[in-house]
């Protein structure tokens, strides 16, 4: 719920309302009140949608088969754009799950794959950043692969 808006519209009924009589105050009240049915209405048209789709249901529904294939032509198009971002910034998705990663993740939070960033090494135990030839993780003590090693970071 906008809190703003509520206190816009309060504002803006008050001074409607000193300059009217008691039925048009009524009948602004009542304006108001259809606005704030519609919009609820409305927003459970979208989580109905999202529902009958999520859910399978209506597979049969001529409509609706084309708006899932819709969907799908959409959903295409995204992982298309994703795929083109990963070439150009391979570190902006986890390349396990393709989920977006944060600014310096050092773990994938949908996977929990650790992100190796370019020209850097880190605990594959904690995560914390160590030294490019550190032998042990100054944080747990991890005991850390050769520096060299091209298996640096395992995945698991
Ligand atoms: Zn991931
Ligand atoms: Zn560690």
């Amino acid at each position: 719920m906008d809190f703003s808006d509520i206190g816009k519209r309060i504002s803006q009924m008050a001074q409607e309302a000193m300059a009217t009589s008691p039925e048009q105050t009524e009948v602004i009240r009542l304006k108001g009140a259809i606005r704030d049915l519609e919009k609820e209405i409305s927003s459970f048209d979208a989580q109905v949608g999202s529902y009958v789709l999520s859910q399978q249901l209506l597979l049969d529904d001529p409509y609706l088969r084309q708006v899932r294939s819709h969907i799908q032509m959409l959903q295409k198009q995204v992982q298309d754009c994703k795929s083109q971002i990963i070439q150009l910034r391979p570190d902006l998705y986890c390349p396990q799950c393709g989920a977006e990663l944060k600014q310096n993740s050092r773990f994938c939070e949908s996977c929990g794959m650790v992100i190796v960033q370019p020209g850097k090494r880190y605990c594959p135990t904690c995560g914390s950043e160590t030294g490019l030839d550190a032998s042990f993780c100054g944080v747990c003590g991890t005991p850390l692969p050769p520096a060299n090693s091209s298996m640096m970071y395992p995945q698991g």
